[in-house]
């Protein structure tokens, strides 16, 4: 069942997802040879806690920590540790907070340090490769509409999509319908209607889309070990437009908490 949201929810999703722009903002500034990934965690967390909200991955499915970190040939679902990041190497890092008993879910892929041009242009076409799926998010189009522009332009970059794993929709929950593959044909699956809310992550590799899960039980690897990148957005569908929620609002970023209170 897709629940649809009003604007009173809308809003209070978004003051969740500007505490995720604003800590993945600052995580962001962080990375750098170096810095282990427990590090970058341990500001997650306790600057979550600071901003009044709930990491929402610590504990989720008894994943053990509050961000999570994906270098190189990692998907999704990397576990932060002492590993400290080599020069040239890439990292993804999702992160999702709880506020006001609302979800926030984003991430993005970083280059460490100068990195290859392959390793560049893979981060590029992860990133713009949600773009061009948002372009599709619109009243009267089909979910896959969105999947299919989404694996039309990675494939256009030489690069593919990764199938094991899908956005969704989120709200009270983290995880809600519809699924959002980022691979498929056109013209299928629910369709698009004010009030929808949508985690689109497309996550893509430079070799073979198969995965293999480490020992961990959760980092999800290529099994060709090729880079992968992971580029997301919560986002919101209203009657004429749609608008990213984590995408940092550097007019609002010390009122929105206040602004959720008197929602
Ligand atoms: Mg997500």
């Amino acid at each position: 069942m897709i629940v649809y949201k009003n604007d009173k929810e809308i809003l209070a999703i978004r003051n969740s997802n500007q505490i995720v722009a604003k800590i993945l903002s600052d995580l962001s500034e962080m990375v750098r040879p170096g810095i282990q990934t427990r590090e970058l965690d341990e500001y997650a967390h306790s600057k979550t806690k600071e901003m009044g909200a709930i990491p929402a991955f610590k504990g989720y499915r008894s994943f053990p920590a509050s961000l999570c970190t994906s270098i190189n040939e990692e998907i999704v679902h990397g576990i932060p540790s002492a590993r400290s990041l080599q020069e040239g190497a890439i990292i993804s890092l999702d992160f999702g907070v709880i506020y006001d008993g609302y979800y926030g879910d984003a991430a993005v892929t970083l280059p460490v340090g100068k990195v290859s041009s392959t390793a560049s242009k893979l981060i590029a076409a992860a990133r713009q490769s949600f773009f061009e799926g948002l372009e599709q998010l619109k009243v009267g189009n089909r979910i896959s509409d969105v999947s299919y522009a989404i694996q039309q332009y990675v494939e256009s970059q030489g690069f593919s999509v990764i199938k094991t794993f899908v956005g969704h929709g989120i709200g009270m929950s983290l995880h809600e319908e519809p699924q959002i593959p980022n691979f498929g044909s056109p013209g299928h699956g629910p369709k698009i209607k004010p009030g929808m809310v949508l985690a689109i992550e497309p996550m893509i590799a430079v070799g073979d889309w198969n995965v293999e899960i480490l020992a961990d039980k959760w980092t999800a690897i290529t099994q060709d070990k090729s880079l992968s990148a992971h580029y997301e957005h919560t986002v919101a569908v209203t009657e004429d437009s749609v608008e990213i929620l984590s995408l940092l609002d550097t007019n609002s970023d010390s009122t929105y908490v206040k602004e959720s209170k008197h929602a």
